[in-house]
């Protein structure tokens, strides 16, 4: 078995993943039938015509260049290696803005000592989770602890401290708090939009740390230039790693911005566990067994 790794392995986890397979680098890919990658270019692909299995590193799919993966190659993500820090991450961003610590905070500074803003409950507050995966669930318990009225939203239903929904509208009507971790898919590019967040309540905080496409742009613009008390915080930024293309939002005052570091960019403990759990995937493949994470190639082509 011979598995074609671009990604930098740590020497135990190579020493891991060598017992049982010779790993091969770019000048031996045709001979790959299995490939462990953060990214893979549509080139890297087509030039393996054995492969049949690809381990990505990320939870997020949709940077791969599915038009070029074949239908019988089977892809797994890495879904639940870092959804403890984005799930911690999204929380703290929701609570900072929601309760108002990032406006007082900025107050402060510039010697702007009085009260001008209530603080609100998350107790009692209606809040939406839009993606109940590894990380969505984590949130809504977290918010369903601490009070909050919680709305989940995904396809299939999931059982939780949540009222279940199909319905975005549903989930997003009149929610004060609401956290996005959906994947980009085919269904979900463009999915929020300007009405979506128009139902929100005026003085809501919505929470980004999916991907940015799920969300129009200009929606998020109108809505903000509309209601200067709706805040709208974000890990994940439509010109992805390219933060200066979307410094027209950034610089919104009621947007609160941070460069794609809830998950692994963020600590490497993090990025750390992410490789270990993907070479585990990996080697459940390689064993015959049943891989966690398979996509389901219909959502993106
Ligand atoms: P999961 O795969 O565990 O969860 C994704 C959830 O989204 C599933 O519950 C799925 O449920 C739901 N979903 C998918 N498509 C749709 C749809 N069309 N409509 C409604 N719900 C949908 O992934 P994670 O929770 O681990 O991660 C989610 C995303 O967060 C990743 O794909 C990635 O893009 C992003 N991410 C960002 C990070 C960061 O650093 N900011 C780090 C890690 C991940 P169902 O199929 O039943 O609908």
């Amino acid at each position: 078995m011979k598995v074609y790794v671009s990604v930098d392995l740590p020497p135990d986890l190579a020493d891991k993943l060598s017992r049982v397979a010779e790993i091969v680098g770019r000048d031996r890919m045709e001979e790959a039938e299995a490939a462990l990658c953060f990214r893979i270019t549509a080139d890297e692909v087509k030039s393996m015509p054995r492969l049949k299995f690809i381990q990505v590193i990320t939870a997020g799919l949709d940077h791969l260049p599915w038009e070029v993966v074949p239908p019988h190659v089977v892809v797994a993500g890495n879904a639940g290696s870092n959804a403890d820090a984005v799930a911690e991450f999204a929380v703290a961003m929701a609570l900072a803005a929601y309760k108002r610590v990032l406006h007082y905070n900025e107050r402060m500074k510039r010697g702007e000592y009085s009260r001008d803003l209530g603080i609100p409950l998350v107790a009692g507050s209606k809040a939406a989770v839009l993606g109940l995966g590894e990380i969505g669930t984590r949130v809504a318990k977290i918010l369903a602890a601490m009070g909050a009225e919680v709305y989940g939203f995904s396809r299939r239903e999931r059982e939780g401290p949540w009222r279940f929904t199909r319905d975005l509208m549903e989930a997003l009507s009149g929610a004060k708090i609401a956290v996005s971790a959906l994947p980009l898919n085919k269904y979900t590019r463009g999915l929020i939009k300007y009405e979506h967040l128009a139902a929100m309540d005026p003085e809501g905080v919505f929470v980004n740390v999916g991907r940015a496409e799920v969300v129009e742009k200009d929606a998020a613009v109108r809505i903000l230039r509309e209601r200067p008390r709706f805040v709208f915080a974000s890990d994940v930024w439509w010109g992805r790693n390219d933060f200066a293309k979307d410094a027209d939002v950034i610089v919104l005052p009621n947007v609160v911005a941070t460069p794609w570091v809830a998950g692994g960019y963020g600590n490497e403990k993090v990025w750390r566990n992410m490789l270990e759990e993907a070479v585990e995937n990996l080697l459940r493949w390689i064993r015959g067994e049943k891989p966690r994470n398979i996509a389901d190639r219909s959502d993106y082509v």
